[in-house]
């Protein structure tokens, strides 16, 4: 067996826990773990020397490949004898792989097996970044601890994105491993696999059967709920082996800290204690303090009584207000020095708890205190409880996706609008392109009468707003008279979910214009030059539509036939092709089931697969006329004998509690419909 490049020696593990107090032994000297590593991005952690960082009881720095690579670039550290020696830190380095900054900012980029090609943001050179260049530039900077090159995702990706990403950089953590060779520096293997439990398990089995000196878990604090992240991390190091460390990357708040140490992480970085100190946030012992509140203005205290580090010792929280109010240089050193001086002292009571077995109860009476935010001079009014309710409106609210955007939820269903991608992404996708809406505004600009669109489901109105933009971006390109009018109907029963979501004008950016309120409030909206009209129609649809025009369009966006059945019927569907009859009529709606689409069939209409949106891979359409498939701008395929065969397969054959009579006249009307005598 090859020598060990990073003993590991774990002394003590806390009972109840996976909490574990460890030294590893580094080129550059012992490390006691938990350990927190403040990020050196440009080998300088902003704001601090590395006098006031040993003060602060630093131990361990890290620096980040990308930008070194950049700049001053490997032949700098390789002349000048590594990053220890130019930037005068004597203690460990741990690098990262140069990955996250690749695959996270926006810079372009071109990505195959042999790595990621991209230009630099400071002299616009091509440069490839590979397991073998990572590893090149890595040893040259001269870490205590190389990191493998891992391709980055959001944790949130989808199944197969985060598998694809996983194996690529298993095989890349092998090539990496090569190019380490005789270094005598240590490498980290990283688990991937985003919030996908089967995924990290096999990634975790792949990189403990390498010979790494320590193990990362990659592709967390991207994107998930917190509660996601604990969850994956425990999954995590249960299936990695004990004897060798472990780091979480990129994580984070003293919180997430304490979680992760009690899920058995020994190593973390984060830019979080010097990126708030620049705003003026401080962690003390009586919760988070914002600086920059004029409650300090004339504060003589200092900034925590509990606290050993130079801030405390000298300045008056009046004066540190008055330096980060001044956006001073000095007011972001001095914080900085205080908040890391608060993750360290954090991370040793974590380890002497551990190693005196009293982690179990320091850890959960710091689960509160880590969470409370300035006790001594609470902000007014509590904002916990003022969010929470106005979040929520009769039976709906407001739902924010961990992918950052924000749609309406039913509270007695439970179900979410647009539930797994953006509700306006999906209202431009399955609305306004497959139903050509620009092409109808503008090269149909010499019809006189309107076009006519059913909206049926306001809800939050991405759907009626995303026709509204469309027509605007057109009267916008063509001038005056040159746009065909516009005619929308809303259907809604419920006007909470609008008036809900315009209270919250930061999550709902689709609603920042005159429309929907004066929607609201009169019933109706025209744009100035009355060429679009939008109309509200409130009541139960079925009540309403047989008094309303018919329509060219419908975008049939009801909640599903779980929450709404009666709108999926084939007796809603027969009484709208009827109405509609014999106008052409393109119905356009989320739901691909057969339930759906035999409904459809049976009340006349024929019906055609849609564009995928999100996870969906189809959607449906449906037609008062067989549609010329080269008239329409996505030329749809109607369903064919194949489906028919799978109808009469389904189990969703018939609507629940059809009569036997009606159940046979419903099957002779799908299996006569003319759809399917023409394709035989
Ligand atoms: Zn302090």
């Amino acid at each position: 067996m090859s020598y060990t490049r990073l003993p590991f020696t774990i002394h003590k593990e806390a009972r109840g826990s996976q909490a574990r107090a460890a030294t590893l032994q580094t080129l550059h000297g012992e490390v006691h773990t938990p350990i927190f590593m403040p990020v050196g991005t440009q080998a300088t952690v902003k704001s601090q020397t590395v006098e006031s960082l040993k003060a602060t009881g630093t131990r361990v720095l890290l620096a980040n490949t990308y930008h070194l690579l950049l700049r001053p670039g490997p032949e700098v550290f390789q002349r000048l004898g590594g990053i220890h020696r130019f930037m005068h830190w004597d203690g460990p380095v741990l690098t990262d792989s140069g990955g996250f900054q690749i695959f996270s900012l926006p810079h372009a980029r071109a990505m195959n097996e042999d790595g990621a090609q991209f230009q630099s943001y400071v002299d616009g050179q091509s440069y490839l970044l590979s397991p073998e260049s990572s590893i090149a530039t890595q040893r040259a900077i001269g870490s205590d601890i190389m990191m493998v090159l891992d391709q980055c995702i959001p944790s949130t990706a989808a199944y197969a994105e985060a598998e694809a990403a996983m194996e690529l950089t298993h095989r890349w953590a092998e090539r990496s491993l090569r190019a380490r060779g005789e270094s005598p520096q240590a490498l980290f293997g990283i688990v991937q696999g985003a919030c996908h439990a089967d995924l990290r398990k096999k990634s975790a089995a792949f990189v403990r059967a390498l010979p790494f000196d320590g193990l990362a878990i990659g592709g967390l604090a991207v994107g998930e709920t917190h509660r996601e992240r604990y969850e994956m991390t425990a999954l995590v190091t249960a299936e990695l082996p004990s004897s060798l460390p472990r780091y979480l990357m990129g994580v984070g708040t003293p919180l997430d800290l304490l979680e992760s140490v009690h899920r058995g992480v020994d190593m973390f970085d984060c830019i979080a204690p010097l990126q708030v100190a620049q705003r003026g946030l401080a962690f003390t012992a009586h919760g988070k303090l914002q600086l920059r509140r004029s409650v300090y203005k004339f504060a003589e205290e200092r900034l925590d009584a509990q606290c050993e580090c130079q801030t405390c010792q000298h300045y008056a929280r009046a004066y540190l207000h008055h330096l980060i109010k001044a956006e001073e240089i000095l007011g972001w050193h001095l914080v900085g020095v205080h908040n890391l001086t608060f993750y360290h002292r954090l991370m040793r009571e974590m380890r002497e708890h551990i190693l005196h077995d009293t982690f179990l109860p320091y850890y959960e009476q710091q689960r509160t205190a880590l969470l409370r935010t300035d006790a001594e001079n609470p902000s007014q009014p509590p904002p916990r409880t003022k969010t929470r309710r106005s979040t929520c409106l009769g039976d709906y609210e407001v739902h924010r996706a961990p992918q950052g955007f924000a749609s309406i939820r039913q509270r007695s269903s439970g179900e979410v609008m647009h539930s797994v991608n953006a509700p306006s992404e999906e209202a431009n996708r399955l609305y306004i392109e497959q139903s050509g809406l620009s092409a109808r505004l503008v090269t149909q600009r010499n019809l006189t009468d309107p076009l006519v669109i059913w909206d049926v489901g306001l809800g939050a109105a991405f759907n009626a707003m995303a026709a509204i933009q469309c027509f605007e971006r057109c009267y916008a390109k063509s001038g005056d008279h040159s746009v065909r009018s516009l005619h929308i109907v809303s259907f809604e029963c419920d006007l909470d979910p609008l008036t809900l979501a315009l209270k919250h004008p930061s999550d709902f950016p689709h609603l920042r214009h005159a429309a929907p309120v004066s929607l609201l409030k009169n019933g109706t909206w025209v744009h100035a030059l009355g060429l679009l009209h939008w109309q509200l129609c409130k009541g139960d649809f079925r009540e309403c539509f047989s008094a309303t025009h018919a329509p060219d369009v419908i975008f049939y966006d009801p909640f599903s036939f779980k929450t709404d059945s009666v709108l999926w019927t084939t007796d809603t569907f027969t009484r709208l092709f009827q109405h509609c009859t014999p106008k052409s009529t393109e119905l356009y709606t989320y739901s691909a089931s057969t339930a759906v689409r035999a409904a459809l069939l049976s009340a006349g209409f024929f019906v055609a697969e849609g564009v995928g949106t999100g996870p969906k891979s189809t959607t449906t359409i449906a037609f008062t006329r067989a549609p010329e498939a080269d008239a329409h701008p996505h030329a749809p395929r109607l369903l064919d004998q194949q489906w028919l065969a799978r109808w009469r397969r389904s189990d969703m054959k018939f609507p629940p509690t059809l009569s036997a009579e009606a159940r046979a006249h419903f099957a002779s009307r799908i299996e006569n419909h003319p759809q399917f005598c023409r394709s035989t």
